[in-house]
């Protein structure tokens, strides 16, 4: 059969067979069956067109409302859409870069322009630098070589106006097997911005956690280590020397006549005599020992990785330090009584307590500033 185009549409489109019409009436009955299933199908197909491009339409319209620049790319990585935040977010880029290049008096670069930026029609603008269009080209072919998601960091315009962006690429397969790429960016300074808080929160908390430990581990008048902290550190000590097999050594000391000094000078005096015997034991010790303020005017010292002969001669000294160091306003001697031993393997730590305080008690009764040790 010979149809003139024209012809044909009008029976695609106008004519309607339900009608008496004098052409329809010419044809055979055989065209007749013919045309009206054309137009049948024809009517179909426009029906299925119009369905998908207010399917579209939808798909597009609620992509162009989304807050987050988006774009998706078929798998050859050319563009296929861009959603309105992209464009303008990409828009406001690109004029930044070129105002600052003006600003500058600089001839406006030739670019790298990505595929993506091919549709808009700004160009010979600075965008990405040249290794961060590689990878995130290399990145893009990665997530739909995989259909796998990639994240990329990058910046966008420079100085000032620079950003961070967090980059979302994810491969995907559609249901005939169609490659293709959705990507989407996030701001990154806001979470920079939560980050930076955070971080400093954190260093905040760990000052003041440094803050307790110091106040809670420490005498607040002299500087020593308080009495709650004792055990823990006699139970170091003790681990560390059975793991080394190095002997520690326990000094108690006591200041002597130290109520007359209080009495005849008043507690500030004291307070201060206190403090300056603290000062002279850790400058006098190594930063391994540890200073313990075990009463009133009473101390402990542990010293580490030490004989017994090395124990005694340092108490000797600590006691001629004090004695020539520390004295009342009226410029008398301000001694001290000094008990030593030498920690005995599998001693408990009262036992050992117990020892050093009989060592202490001797020097005291054989009449002060004298050292008593026993191994
Ligand atoms: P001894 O030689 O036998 O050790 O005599 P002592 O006077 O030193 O001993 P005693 O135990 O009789 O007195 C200890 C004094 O230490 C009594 C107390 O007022 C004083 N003291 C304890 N803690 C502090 C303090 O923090 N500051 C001052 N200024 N004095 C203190
Ligand atoms: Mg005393
Ligand atoms: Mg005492």
């Amino acid at each position: 059969m010979n149809i003139s185009e024209n012809c044909y549409q009008w029976l695609m489109n106008m004519y309607d067979p339900a009608q008496e019409e004098e052409g329809w009436n010419k044809l055979s009955q055989e065209d007749q069956a013919h045309f009206a299933e054309l137009r049948k199908k024809n009517l179909a197909r426009q029906e299925a067109v119009q369905n998908l491009e207010n399917e579209n339409e939808y798909y597009f319209s609620a992509f162009d409302s989304l807050p987050l620049p988006m774009a998706i790319k078929d798998k050859n990585k050319k563009l296929l859409f861009v959603n309105k935040e992209y464009k303008r977010v990409i828009k406001m880029h690109l004029e930044s870069a070129k105002n600052q290049a003006e600003i500058n008096g600089e001839e406006v670069k030739s670019v790298n322009m990505t595929d993506e930026l091919s549709n808009f029609d700004i160009a010979n603008i600075a965008y990405f630098s040249d290794e961060s269009i590689e990878s995130f080209l290399e990145n893009c072919t990665y997530a739909i070589e995989h259909c796998a998601i990639v994240q990329q960091e990058f910046a966008l315009g420079n100085g000032d106006d620079k950003q961070n962006y967090i980059y979302w690429l994810t491969g995907f397969e559609t249901a005939t097997k169609k490659r293709g790429l959705v990507s989407v960016y996030y701001d990154d300074s806001f979470f920079q911005s939560i980050l930076n808080r955070l971080n400093k929160k954190i260093v905040d908390l760990e000052q003041e956690q440094q803050n307790i430990i110091k106040t809670s581990t420490l005498d607040p008048l002299t500087g020593a280590y308080n009495r709650q902290v004792l055990s823990g550190f006699l139970e170091e000590a003790i681990k560390g020397s059975r793991e080394k097999g190095s002997p520690f050594s326990l000094l108690m000391l006591d200041i002597d006549h130290f109520k007359k000094v209080n009495d005849t000078y008043g507690h500030l005096i004291g307070d201060q005599v206190l403090q300056l015997l603290v000062m002279l034991l850790k400058k006098t010790l190594r930063d391994r020992d540890y200073v313990v303020r075990f009463g009133g005017e009473e101390f402990l010292i542990i010293l580490h990785d030490i004989s017994y002969e090395n124990s005694c001669r340092i108490a000797e000294r600590i006691r001629i330090l004090m004695e020539e160091n520390m004295s009342t306003p009226m410029r008398r001697p301000i001694t001290v009584s000094i008990g030593v031993v030498s920690y005995h393997q599998d001693e408990t730590i009262k036992d050992l307590l117990q020892r050093v305080d009989d060592n202490l008690y001797k020097a005291k009764t054989s009449g002060r500033n004298v050292v008593v040790a026993s191994e």
